[in-house]
C-alpha cells in the first residue's frame, strides 16, 4: 500500500505544531519546529499562517490525526465509518480504534520510540498477539490481548536495550507490561481521558458530517 515517504518534520511544520513523529529527536533542540516553526514552502520564514475557515480547521484536524497515527485517507475514512456505527460518542470511538492498532499499542508499550518505528517492527515480524505472529500494523487488538516480543527477537541487542529502559517506565493506564517476558496486555479499551493525543476529534466528526 502507498505510504507517505517524505520528511516527517515537514508534516509538523505544515500543522504548525509538534506531532512527535520521529521519536527521541522530537524532544531535542534538533526538532524542526524548534528551529524553523514556519510553514514549509518557498516563502521561508516570511511565510505566514492564514486565519483558517471552519472547514479548513476541520480538514487540518483530520490531517493531523492521520499523520500522528500514520494512516492513509481511505483507511482513516473506514475507521470513521466504523466509529459512527458504534453506540458511544463517535469522536471517542474513532480515537479508540486508532489507539488499538497494533503499531500504536507497540509504541504505547514503549517497544518503539515512535509510531513509525513501531510500524516497522511489526512489519518485520517482531511481535505476537495471543501467541500468534502478527505482522499487520493496523491489526486491531482487543481487551485481554497479549502482545509479546517474538521469542526469536527477544535476545536481540535492540530488545535487550529496550528491556533495560522499560524497567524504569510505566505504560499508559489501559496497558500493562511484564518487562521480564516483554509482554504487554490490553487491560481495557482506552477512555477519552486516557488518550493524550492532542486532537479535537469533534472537528474531525464535523469534517466527515458535512
Ligand atoms: Fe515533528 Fe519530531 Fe520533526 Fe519535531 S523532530 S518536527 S516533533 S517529527
Amino acid at each position: 500500500m502507498a505510504r507517505y515517504l517524505g520528511s516527517a518534520c515537514v508534516l509538523c511544520r505544515r500543522e504548525g505544531e509538534k506531532l512527535y513523529l520521529k521519536g527521541d529527536r522530537c524532544y531535542t533542540a534538533k526538532c524542526a519546529i524548534e528551529r524553523r516553526n514556519y510553514p514549509p514552502g518557498p516563502h521561508g520564514p516570511t511565510g505566514t499562517r492564514r486565519k483558517l475557515s471552519d472547514y479548513a480547521m476541520q480538514l487540518r484536524e483530520k490531517q493531523k490525526a492521520r499523520r500522528i497515527y500514520g494512516v492513509l485517507e481511505r483507511q482513516f475514512r473506514r475507521y470513521f465509518a466504523e466509529a459512527s456505527k458504534s453506540a458511544g460518542v463517535t469522536g471517542a470511538a474513532l480515537l479508540q480504534l486508532l489507539e488499538t492498532r497494533l503499531d500504536n499499542v507497540v509504541y504505547r508499550l514503549g517497544f518503539a520510540s515512535s509510531r513509525k518505528q513501531a510500524r516497522q517492527l511489526v512489519l518485520h515480524g517482531h511481535f505476537t498477539v495471543n501467541g500468534e505472529k502478527v505482522n499487520i500494523p493496523s491489526y486491531n487488538v482487543k481487551p485481554g490481548a497479549q502482545i509479546a516480543v517474538a521469542e526469536a527477537s527477544r535476545k536481540s541487542a535492540y530488545f535487550q536495550a529496550i528491556a533495560k529502559e522499560l524497567s524504569h517506565r510505566k505504560p499508559v493506564e489501559w496497558l500493562s507490561l511484564n518487562v521480564e517476558t516483554l509482554t504487554g496486555t490490553v487491560l481495557a479499551l482506552p477512555s477519552r481521558q486516557q488518550i493524550d493525543t492532542p486532537l479535537k476529534e469533534q472537528l474531525i466528526v464535523e469534517y466527515y458530517s458535512r
